[in-house]
C-alpha cells in the first residue's frame, strides 16, 4: 500500500504574517495520527522560517525550485545543497509554469531532478499536458517524452526516491479538474511506463494529482487506484481547504 501525500504549492503567494497565520490554522486541524505525508512549497525566502516554524509537526517543507547546477557563478538561482541546509527535505522540478514561463525543456528538468536527489532531497516530478496537446490525442505521448528524458538521464533506480505529480497543465489554476478516470488513465500510464523498466519501482512510485483540486474533488480523486493524493496550489492556501483535502487523502488509505 502506498502511503498517501499531499503538497501545498503556496506558489508566489505569502508573507511572514500570512504564513504564520496559515500555519497556525493548519497546525490546529491536521491530525499527526492520519496516514499520510503532507508537505508544504513556500517561496524561497520563507523556506528557513517555516522549516523552524515546523520542527516537530509532522508537515514536511519543500522548494518550488532548484539550480541544475550544485553551486557557483549562478546569480539568482538557489543550489540543492542549499536547500538541504535550511532543513528541506523534498523540492519540486518541472512545474509548468517553470517549463512555460522561463522555458525549462525536458533536458533542464531531468538535470535538476538529479541536482536534487544529489543533494540529498526528494525529487517531486511535475508532468502535464495542455489543452491542445490532450485535444490532438498527445496526452500519453507528452507525459512518456517527459518523463523518459528523466529515465534517460537518471536511470529507473533514481524513481524509487522520488514522487510524480500528474498535472495537466489546462486543469492548473483553471477551476477545471481533470475527472478521476482521466487522472487515472494518466497515473496508470506512469506507472505502467516506469514499470517497464523496473516492476517494483512502478508499483511503489507515488503519484499525485494536481490540478485544481479541492475539498470538493478530492475524495473522489483521491479513490482512483493510482491516485496516491494530491499537489495542491491554490487550495493549499486556505487552511480550512487545505486540511480537507488532507482528511480526503487520509480517508482514501
Ligand atoms: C499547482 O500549482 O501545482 C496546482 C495544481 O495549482 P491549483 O491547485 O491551483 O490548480
Amino acid at each position: 500500500m502506498r502511503r498517501p501525500m499531499v503538497a501545498g504549492n503556496w506558489k508566489m503567494h505569502g508573507s511572514e504574517a500570512a504564513n504564520s497565520a496559515l500555519l497556525s490554522e493548519l497546525e490546529m486541524r491536521l491530525q499527526p495520527e492520519w496516514p499520510i505525508d503532507v508537505a508544504v512549497f513556500p517561496p524561497f525566502v520563507y523556506l528557513a522560517e517555516v522549516v523552524r516554524r515546523l520542527r516537530g509537526a509532522s508537515v514536511g517543507v519543500g522548494a518550488q525550485d532548484v539550480c541544475a547546477e550544485p553551486g557557483g557563478a549562478f546569480t539568482g538561482e538557489v543550489a540543492g545543497s542549499m536547500l538541504r541546509d535550511v532543513g528541506c527535505t523534498l523540492v519540486i522540478v518541472g512545474h509548468s509554469e517553470r517549463r512555460r514561463w522561463y522555458h525549462e525543456d525536458d533536458a533542464v528538468v531531468a538535470r535538476k531532478f538529479g541536482a536534487a536527489l544529489a543533494a540529498g532531497l526528494t525529487p517531486v516530478l511535475c508532468v502535464g499536458e495542455t489543452l491542445e496537446e490532450r485535444e490532438a490525442g498527445m496526452t500519453e505521448t507528452v507525459i512518456a517524452r517527459q518523463l523518459d528524458a528523466v529515465l534517460a538521464m537518471n536511470g529507473v533506480a533514481t524513481l524509487a526516491e522520488a514522487i510524480v505529480a500528474y498535472e495537466p497543465v489546462w486543469a492548473i489554476g483553471t477551476g477545471r479538474n481533470a475527472s478521476p478516470d482521466q487522472a487515472e488513465a494518466v497515473h496508470a500510464f506512469v506507472r505502467r511506463r516506469i514499470a517497464e523498466q523496473n516492476a517494483t519501482i512502478g508499483g511503489r512510485v507515488r503519484i499525485l494529482y494536481g490540478g485544481s483540486v479541492k475539498a470538493a474533488n478530492a475524495a473522489e480523486l483521491f479513490s482512483m487506484p493510482d491516485v496516491d493524493g494530491g499537489l495542491v496550489g491554490g487550495a493549499s492556501l486556505v487552511a480550512d481547504e487545505f486540511h480537507q483535502i488532507c482528511a480526503a487523502a487520509a480517508a482514501s488509505h
